[in-house]
């Protein structure tokens, strides 16, 4: 373990983990000896003889597991951003250990009774309002892990959590071997008609990565529907990487159903025994919204609004497809999923009269970050940033930035790791490799992992408005991790619930549609000239544009997560009978519409 680099803090600047020094080897040793270690400083203070105080329990507890917390963090970022087939090994064999770890100091009735001793004693304490906050969270934290449950029922939910952290390792590795595999593989250029050059490109570059020289490779991202969809003008071809997209890991060596099949029961069982009637109530408890009833309000007002609309703009879509088809005298055909993308720049165009490919180059990446997301962020909270090119990296595409705050004192360390990889989990999303917390004198490490399809060498990239909108969002996350203030890890950065912890990066993220933001960085990436005034106008007209769609495809998503938890372990189905259950449960809210799929399902 001595030169395990992650046996002591970093000696980096903010700590900055050692990624030049990190090996796989590193991991599974380092996880044991943090897991041990952690063991015995809890095992200290449960079995202190002195009487449980707010400094000798709650703060001690604090500081424990930082060998553990080091290697944790470092590790879920990188299995998520940059795995491995050896990752995906250590993940899986690391994971369950991790959660009976958890559990075993959780469930760990002494160290329990002196929290709760103080819990009962909190409001004589005296504590300062953030002590206060912190050991009311600790006390959450045991009782909704099962800390007053029998010693039987323990038993019970340790063998509960164990196999839903597999499950859950399991699910994600299918997903993103599906996606991998589900990529779609195109002959010919002329196949592409309607891409751009830059995503030509990268579909080429995706098929040289792939041992496939000459040909094209167009990769699956996150989501239902997938952006090339938007400009393939082959309708073969755009029903094809549909059809790849929304039945990934249904089915084949990568299948999810009985993944999902048992998680969803085994989930309903433990919020039973934890005295809930589902997991969607023992979710949502410690959530904003606090009830399932809550959730459902909100979601199934807005429904029929966003259906209703996607309905009207169907109508128009479906207008085009039949006067193309009167024009070239070919058979018209009703608008499928696959098409809808397609037709709505069509309608885009009609409506606003322009289309991404005249947008594009004025979104490229560098200028979006300095001239967009950075000078916003200087604008609005004082920020100023340098590049940092002397540390290591985990990837040479990742860009390390030093944050100073409104005073020119350092705050943080950025990191973007923007481009699209086979290795790196879908979607977008801020990681903490550092939490700042002054009990420990630590300064935020945050990350942003993007996938945006990675430019051929010496290309620009371009961005689409939305991959420009996401940029600011995420770096909204980032923000919030950055201007943490606390002196406790646990309420550090982002620890918020999760229907808050959007709040930050939706605020950020509508930066980029502000027009004096938007004007500064919009700008041609070859001849530095500004977006033309009036593009800009249409840019910002058309913000409202395709919105029935795009609230429609959420909410069936978030309704379709609420009635997957809202189930008892009795209700829950079959492998067999899993796309059925989803099925009917669009069709119960109402939101059954085959032309607008569920964003995730
Ligand atoms: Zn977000």
């Amino acid at each position: 373990m001595m030169d395990n680099p992650f046996s002591h803090p970093s000696t980096l600047p903010y700590q900055l983990p050692p990624f030049d020094k990190i090996t796989h080897s590193h991991y599974l040793p380092a996880f044991e000896a943090g897991m041990r270690a952690h063991r015995q400083e809890v095992a200290a203070i449960a079995q202190a003889p002195q009487p449980p105080t707010f400094e000798n329990t709650i703060v001690t507890l604090e500081r424990s597991g930082q060998a553990l917390e080091r290697v944790s963090t470092v590790f879920s970022h990188l299995n998520a951003a940059n795995t491995d087939p050896e990752m995906d090994k250590i993940d899986t064999e690391i994971t369950p250990k991790l959660t009976a770890h958890e559990d075993a100091i959780l469930l760990d009735a002494a160290l329990f009774a002196r929290v709760d001793s103080l819990y009962r004693q909190r409001a004589a304490l005296k504590l300062d309002p953030e002590s206060l906050q912190l050991l009311e969270r600790y006390h959450v934290m045991f009782v909704r892990a099962g800390a007053k449950l029998s010693e039987a029922d323990k038993a019970r939910l340790r063998g509960f959590n164990e196999e839903l952290a597999s499950l859950m390792t399991q699910f994600r590795q299918n997903v993103l071997k599906a996606s991998k595999d589900g990529a779609v593989v195109v002959d010919s250029a002329e196949d592409l008609e309607g891409l751009s050059p830059e995503q030509i490109g990268a579909a080429a570059q995706a098929a040289a990565a792939r041992d496939l020289p000459g040909r094209y490779v167009i990769t699956l991202q996150n989501t239902t529907n997938q952006p090339p969809l938007a400009r393939l003008k082959n309708r073969a071809l755009r029903e094809k990487i549909y059809k790849a997209s929304i039945q990934r890991a249904d089915g084949g060596p990568a299948d999810n159903n009985a993944v999902i099949a048992r998680m969803v029961r085994l989930r309903a069982e433990r919020a039973q025994l934890l005295g809930y009637p589902n997991h969607a109530s023992y979710q949502l408890e410690d959530e904003s919204a606090a009830t399932p009833a809550a959730v459902r309000e909100i979601l199934t007002r807005l429904a029929p609004a966003g259906l209703a609309s996607a309905r009207r703009d169907a109508a128009e879509m479906q207008a085009i497809v039949d006067g193309e088809a009167a024009r070239n005298r070919t058979a018209p055909f009703k608008l499928q999923p696959w098409d809808w993308a397609f037709y709505a720049e069509a309608l885009r165009k009609e409506r606003y009269d322009f289309d991404e490919a005249q947008v594009a180059p004025y979104f490229e990446l560098d200028h979006v970050l300095h001239d967009g997301v950075f000078y916003a962020a200087r604008e609005l909270y004082g920020f100023t940033f340098q590049e940092r090119k002397d540390l290591p990296l985990y990837h040479p595409d990742v860009r390390i930035f030093e944050v100073f705050d409104r005073d020119g004192t350092p705050l943080a360390l950025f990191l973007g790791d923007f481009f699209a990889r086979d290795n790196k989990r879908g979607g977008a999303w801020m990681d903490n490799l550092v939490r700042q917390s002054r009990l420990f004198e630590r300064k935020p490490v945050v990350t942003n992992t993007l996938n945006i399809p990675k430019p051929q060498p010496g290309r620009p990239a371009l961005l689409t408005f939305d991959e420009v909108t996401t940029l600011f969002h995420e770096f909204g996350h980032a923000v919030h991790g950055m201007l943490s203030d606390v002196r406790y890890p646990l309420l550090s950065g982002t620890a918020v619930p999760r229907d808050f912890v959007e709040f930050p990066s939706q605020y950020n993220e509508m930066w980029a549609r502000e027009p004096i933001v938007l004007a500064h960085f919009a700008r041609h990436y070859e001849t530095g000239a500004p977006m033309p005034q009036e593009l800009l106008g249409k840019v910002l007209a058309a913000q409202k544009f395709n919105q029935g769609y795009a609230t429609t495809e959420y909410l069936a998503a978030a309704l379709l997560d609420q009635e997957w938890h809202l189930i008892d372990a009795a209700q829950a189905p079959s492998a067999a009978e899993v796309t059925r259950f989803e099925i009917a449960a669009l069709r119960k809210n109402g939101i059954d519409y085959a032309e607008v799929p569920p964003r995730y399902h």
